[in-house]
Parts: C-alpha cells; structure tokens; sequence
C-alpha cells in the first residue's frame, strides 16, 4: 500500500449553528480560543499541500458556509487543481449559495440525514427544523444540478431508519449514500452508551452489503465500517460470487477499511494534523511544520501504517490488510489506538 494523501477534510472554522449529540468538534455558534484562520493562511496550506499531492479536499466545519470567505477559498484550491468539495448542514444554503459553489469550482457537496422524517433527523440533531434545512437546499441542488451525496449516522436510537433513509435518498437524487456508525469523539463521547453493539453492527452491514449488490444507480459505502471490507470478502466467498464494487471519483480512493493517516487525514481549525476526522490526536501542526513533514514523519502517522504493530483481535486478524479497525474506536475505549477494534464481532483464525 503506498501511503500518499488522497482525501483531506480540513475544519476551515469550528463555529456551527446546530448543536448535534454526536459532533466531532463540540461545535458552538462562538468558539473561545479556537478562531477561525485568515484567508492569507488558508491560502498558504492550500499552495502547501498541493505542492506535495493532489487530494481531494473537504471544506468542513462546524458549518462552513458560517465563512464569508469559503467560496474564495474554495475558487483558491480550484485554481491550483485540486478537488474542493463541501460538507455542509444544508441549513444556510440559498440561491446564492448554489451559485457560488458552482463559480468557485466545488465538485461535490455532502449533506447529512439521519432520520427519514423531520421528527427522527431533528431528535438526533438537536435541532427542529434541521430535516427541513436539508430538503430545502437538496431541491436547491437538485435545481441547480449540482451534486451531492448523503452522510447517515447511526447509533442504538436510529438503527431502524436505515433502510428507510436509504430509500430516501434514491428518490432525491443523490448520487452516493454513506452509511457512518458513530464513532465516540467530541459530544460524541458522552453518547458512548448509544452506540450500536458489536453483534448488531454486524447485522446492518451484512444489509448493506446485500443492498449493495442490488443497487446499480445510487452509489453505496459504509464509511469508517473497516469491517465491512472483511464481510465483502466473507460473504463473496461463501456466495461463490465475484463482487465488484463501485466507487466514487471524490471519496477516499481506497481499497481498505482504515484509512486514517494512511490515504487520509484532517486538519483542524488550529492547523493541526489528524489522521481522520474522528481521531483526537494530532500527528503535528501546520503552523510550525510543513505538511509533507507531518505526513512523512509524524510517529503517529508512522504507526498507523505499521500493521504488525496493531494488537489483540486486530493484531491477530488475517483480515487486517484490508480491514484493520478503527483506530479512532480502539484509543475511545482503550487509551491505545493500536488496540483491538472494540465494535469487530469477529473472533481470527489465529
Ligand atoms: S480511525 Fe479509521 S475507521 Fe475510525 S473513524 Fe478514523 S478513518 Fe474511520
Ligand atoms: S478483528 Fe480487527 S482487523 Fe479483523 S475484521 Fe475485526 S476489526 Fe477488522
């Protein structure tokens, strides 16, 4: 596996106007002490990082479009080459904004839905209105014709809404739906006791993966489900059938589970460096190092790539090589990243 970065998501403010139970990034309207950068330096990591790779990179949040500056700095990357994409909560979106992602060059923009009705999606985002935020700048997309896909979280309290919201996206016109179990970082640890067993996970992605093989428009993936890659190979195997799956042009680019400082990262309001979105250690920061500096020699990014170096059920996985775990899930329960996956309910040959 060649370890270059192909996807960035980068937090270009942590300011949000929704408060969701499981956030990443504990987002607040006002955040103390972690203020949003100058497009001057926005700029300067853009040129930074295109000069090293050419990954696609996500403008997240909190909710970016909380920037006035987002479309110069997307229109920046966009002039360099590179892949800009757009992860917002819908909320904000306008006319005026659809106008905007289409002249600053944005190739795709991701949303989030996590009920298939306002009363289920509003509960699991703290927020009456947030379902009707989403379909409201859905039909803005639609109209506009720029295209988006979907992000689902799940957890214990909206586990039964996946088929459901699966068949709502189809008819919306998405063109991917990405099915993400929460991973306990951020608010999202206090909801550690929400999250989904081991048994019952493995219950959804074996759905998935017979959704999967049926689907032939929408484009379908479990995100940061490593273990859904081992399901592929068993179920295939076992059904005697060659399973070729599709992929988008815009997501991770890779052909296994765990991809955290592997094929990814994130880089924060602050300017440090994660290996992922849900990873709370950082691998260095871009205000005093290079980002090929940290890529390349970052001991965190170091043994994230090592294999042999993961333990327990991992460790002794003859799926790790296409798997691994989740690396943010295995420090979340143990203090060691290099653990076990806490949520595999397979047992290794070994
Ligand atoms: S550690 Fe890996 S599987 Fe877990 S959230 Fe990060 S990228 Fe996803
Ligand atoms: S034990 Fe670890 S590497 Fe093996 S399938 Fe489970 S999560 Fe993946």
């Amino acid at each position: 596996m060649e370890f270059t970065p192909k996807w960035i998501a980068w937090e270009i403010t942590r300011r949000c106007n929704l408060r969701c139970v499981h956030c990443r990034s504990s987002s607040q309207l006002e955040i103390d002490g972690h203020p949003d950068f100058s497009l001057t330096e926005a700029k300067r990591v853009l040129n930074e990082i295109h000069a090293y790779a050419n990954p696609v990179v996500v403008l997240s949040g909190g909710e970016p479009l909380l920037r006035p500056d987002v479309f110069e700095i997307a229109a920046h990357g966009t002039s360099l080459g590179l892949r800009i994409c757009l992860a917002t909560n819908g909320s904000l979106v306008t006319a005026e904004t659809c106008r905007d992602i289409k002249q600053s060059g944005i190739r795709m923009v991701s949303l989030s839905l996590d009920g298939s009705t306002a009363e289920v999606h509003d509960d699991f985002r703290n927020q009456p209105g947030a379902f009707a935020g989403v379909m409201n700048a859905i039909r803005l997309f639609n109209e506009h014709q720029i295209d988006f896909l979907i992000n689902s979280s799940f957890t214990k309290r909206n586990k039964a809404e996946a088929p459901k919201i699966y068949h709502l996206v189809k008819s919306l016109g998405a063109t991917a739906w990405y099915l993400f179990m929460i991973v306990p970082t951020g608010r999202g640890e206090e909801i550690m006791e929400e999250l989904i067993p081991a048994e019952e996970y493995e219950k959804i992605l074996n759905w998935h993966y017979d959704m999967e093989k049926e689907e032939q428009d929408l484009l379908v993936r479990p995100t940061c489900a490593p273990q859904y890659y081992r399901i592929v190979l068993q179920r295939s195997k076992a059904e005697g059938e060659q399973f070729k799956r599709r992929t988008l042009s815009f997501s991770t680019g890779g052909s296994k589970g765990c991809l955290a400082g592997q094929l990814i990262c994130l880089i924060d309001v602050d300017g440090n460096v994660l290996p992922c979105s849900y990873f709370p250690l950082a691998a260095g920061n871009l205000r005093t190092q290079s980002f090929q500096d940290i890529w390349e020699n970052s001991q965190l990014m170091l043994d994230l790539r090592n294999f042999a170096g993961y333990k327990d059920n991992c460790g002794r996985c003859e799926y790790i090589q296409v798997c691994g775990g989740c690396r943010a899930r295995a420090y979340a329960v143990t203090g060691d990243y290099l653990a076990g996956e806490p949520f595999c309910a397979y047992q290794p040959r070994r």
